[in-house]
């Protein structure tokens, strides 16, 4: 991708977590959304009950670097929520028919006007007008948590995970669709449920399962019930987790990450005839394609760049110069890896190309002799509309160039992308049961 980190292409991007333990639950859940970090960097927040009320904090800036020891001594309780975004504060608190709750989510609201407007008529007002205080106000109008769910569902056009909290229960939902990951864990202290499941390795949980599309769950003190299953048409899963959002090391809808980059690295080498010395990723999210290019086609795998870790980790900037500075400063070339060498450079995807032809012109300034890149999804034509705000078709590379004029414009040697039927098969998910909108423009909604 075209930016290390936070990524511009992917502005809104986020991740849930909830978890209920037989005892104070906060360290497990500040754990929980710190392993989520990737999915957003702006803002966290978390959100506990202790069967008298309901706490909430929200911080903009790092878990880790905001909630301090003092915080979550306040937020102490067994049952919790938490959140990080890229875009907006949550979880939100609300007083309504159904009491007191907090919600948090992950995804995007279509038709979020049309259902201000409706709420506005009934006499509702709004604080953000954000799409989680519309799926708050939807589910709140009603006298049961569960009615409100279905209620919601009926009128909302979109994606959704969402995790709800009130005083002595929390609640998951994973939109008909599927479109986000909502994965369960537990362990014999309690369970809990996240966007995914590299959160549950480091609080000592295990992956339990996928929540199905549709699927609404309850997890209390007595254990985990799932309740209801709202109608599905079909499954939307997004193949973009597998290709980039998702951390390396989780499990979603049962098909590992790492496996499904590995698979498609190794895609990339099938028929590959390239005369190379070595394959390398442009880390962080090369590093799955270049190893199962190498694995696959047996040519060396080294580093050609090396990741600064003290660079600016500072949460998306608005202005694309910073962002190139900040993408520049994070990799260095390893010169004494790149001259006289013939380079296949492996990422996930190309958007406007404008970092990609740097990191070229990089290692051809350095002296290596070729530089053939390999991109492990399809050519990007289309923006997403279900939680990740892309940029623009205007700024999509692929949707007014060949493979050849990009591989001329970012001066590679060449330029080799998976097609759309290798990247389908590698990740493992029949077709009919992803989102393909990216590389396709066909939206299943
Ligand atoms: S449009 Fe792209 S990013 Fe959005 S859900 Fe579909 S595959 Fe994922």
């Amino acid at each position: 991708m075209e930016y290390v980190g936070a990524t511009p292409f992917f502005a809104d991007n986020c991740g849930v977590f909830g978890l209920c333990s037989i005892d104070n639950c906060i360290k497990d859940l500040f754990y929980g959304i710190f392993n989520l970090q990737h999915r957003g960097q702006k803002y966290c927040g978390i959100s506990t009950s202790d069967n008298m009320d309901i706490k909430l904090m929200t911080h903009e800036g790092f878990v880790k670097h905001k909630f301090m020891l003092d915080d979550l001594r306040r937020l102490e309780g067994t049952l919790g929520i938490g959140h990080v975004s890229l875009k907006d504060r949550q979880p939100i608190m609300l007083e309504s028919k159904l009491g007191k709750f907090a919600i948090a989510f992950s995804g995007k609201i279509i038709n979020s006007t049309e259902l201000i407007g409706k709420l506005k008529d009934k006499g509702h007002s709004f604080s953000t007008g954000n799409d989680v205080e519309i799926l708050a106000k939807l589910i709140g109008e009603n006298r049961e948590i569960v009615e409100g769910i279905v209620k919601m569902s009926e009128q909302v056009r979109g994606s959704y995970s969402l995790v709800i909290l009130n005083e002595g229960s929390l609640y998951a939902v994973r939109d008909p669709y599927a479109f986000k990951p909502l994965i369960l864990g537990k362990n014999e202290r309690g369970w809990a449920v996240s966007s995914e499941s590299c959160a549950f390795d480091f609080i000592g949980m295990r992956l339990f399962r996928d929540l199905e599309p549709g699927e609404i769950v309850r997890i209390d003190k007595d254990g985990f019930s799932s309740v209801k299953k709202l109608p599905s048409k079909r499954k939307a899963h997004c193949a973009f987790e597998w290709g980039y959002f998702a951390r390396y090391d989780s499990i979603i809808d049962g098909i590992s990450v790492r496996n499904a980059r590995n698979r498609l690295g190794g895609k990339l080498a099938e028929g590959d005839n390239i005369v190379a010395d070595k394959v390398s990723p442009i880390p962080m999210s090369g590093i799955g394609y270049a190893l199962g290019y190498h694995m696959q086609s047996g040519i060396t795998y080294d580093d050609v760049y090396l990741y600064n870790r003290y660079s600016d980790r500072s949460y998306t900037p608005l202005e694309q110069a910073v962002r190139d500075r900040i993408a520049n400063e994070k990799l260095s070339v390893i010169v004494e890896a790149v001259k006289g060498q013939r380079i296949i450079l492996c990422d996930d995807s190309i958007v406007r190309g404008t970092q990609i032809k740097n990191k070229v012109k990089e290692l051809i300034d350095v002296g290596a002799k070729a530089v053939n890149v390999r991109i492990g999804c399809p050519p990007l034509v289309a923006p997403c509309r279900y939680g990740i705000s892309t940029r623009s078709y205007n700024e999509l590379i692929a949707k007014k160039h060949s493979v050849n004029e990009i591989k001329d414009k970012i001066n590679a040697n060449t330029l080799k992308y998976n097609t759309l039927e290798d990247f389908v098969d590698a990740i493992g998910v029949p077709q009919n049961n992803l989102c393909l909108a990216c590389w396709t423009g066909e939206y299943p909604l």
